[in-house]
């Protein structure tokens, strides 16, 4: 018999990444959509779209599975909230079910990535471990005693949005706090912080690019600072300070083996975690810091996508012995 295979979808605030997976997380397609400014109805139909395309490739998948960036109660498969998409009291799981005509389930973008980093990857061997991904906001999941810690209703685990800052600025979407952890270190305050380094320093080679008419992304901004460019190494240090900051918190809180680094952001790899280590080496408790180890996500940005399949083949083997 052929081994299984089920669709994976990962959904970040302004794109999505999904493929077909089978059992050994080898992935035969893969899809990309964006949904800049999509309203609710457009922001579904993105995600049928998506699925219709790669089961156009692979028509043989017994189930998909969704991480999205929301508050997904996690009994009902409802997203209850979400800071950067429309998906407000949506019956995520029942409405995507009925329109594909394949079993569903869904979960938090972020608490998939860490099934995936948790079974299969940088913190395989951890019971402990929290992991951030740095994209458009921050998404964050827990591993405590070896299970995903969702809180009462399955909405829980925002460390994105714990607030780092009392007189920082507003906070990012739909979010009511201000000075949240994501508006202050997510991959979208690379791009913010890197365009304001860029008129500070027209000579760079930041400056040089916003000159020449180049809006500046986190991306962009990364790729310069690989290539040596000071003012764009200043931007990603800085930022890397100010999660350092927010993982001081989580250090103390939850004193955890590992604490994953994921989402788009993680390109910039040492030049991001290394400020990030710096403080929390000096500012977190001692006894706690002295065996976190802070990493990079091992799947990379694939971490999501890989954590629904996951998610989708559990559920498949729940059904299975029910
Ligand atoms: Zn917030």
């Amino acid at each position: 018999m052929p081994p299984r295979r089920v669709i994976g979808i990962d959904a970040g605030g302004t794109k999505l990444l999904g493929g077909v997976v089978d059992e050994g997380l080898v992935v035969h397609h893969r899809v990309r959509r964006t949904w800049r400014g999509a309203d609710r109805a457009e922001t579904l139909d993105i995600f049928v779209e998506a699925v219709d395309e790669v089961r156009a490739a692979a028509p043989d998948v017994d189930a998909v599975g969704f991480g999205i960036p929301a508050l997904v109660e996690w009994e009902t498969g409802v997203s209850r909230w979400s800071t950067h998409l429309p998906l407000a009291d949506v019956r995520f799981r029942d409405v995507m079910s009925e329109r594909l005509g394949l079993p569903v389930v869904v979960d938090n973008d972020a608490n998939v990535a860490l099934l995936a980093e948790a079974r299969h990857g940088a913190v395989r061997d951890c019971s402990h471990a929290v992991l951030l991904a740095l994209g458009t906001g921050i998404g964050s999941g827990l591993l405590l005693d070896g299970r995903i810690y969702r809180g009462s209703r399955g909405m829980g685990a925002e460390i994105g949005h714990m607030v780092v800052d009392l007189h920082g600025p507003d906070c990012q979407g739909a979010c009511p706090g201000r000075g949240c952890l994501e508006v202050m270190a997510s991959g979208s305050t690379i791009g913010r912080e890197g365009e304001l380094a860029a008129r500070r320093s027209p000579s760079s080679a930041l400056g040089r690019r916003l000159a020449a008419g180049r809006e500046i992304s986190g991306g962009i901004v990364t790729e310069l600072a690989h290539d040596g460019d000071e003012a764009a190494r200043s931007v990603l240090a800085e930022v890397g300070r100010r999660l350092g900051y927010g993982l001081v918190g989580v250090v103390n809180v939850f004193n955890p083996e590992a604490i994953v680094i994921g989402g788009g952001a993680i390109a910039a790899g040492e030049l991001l975690l290394a400020p990030a280590r710096a403080v929390v080496a000096e500012r977190a408790l001692p006894a706690a810091r002295e065996t976190v180890r802070i990493v990079p996500a091992h799947f990379g940005d694939e971490s999501g996508m890989l954590g629904a399949a996951l998610l989708a083949f559990d559920s498949l083997a729940a059904g299975a012995a029910a």
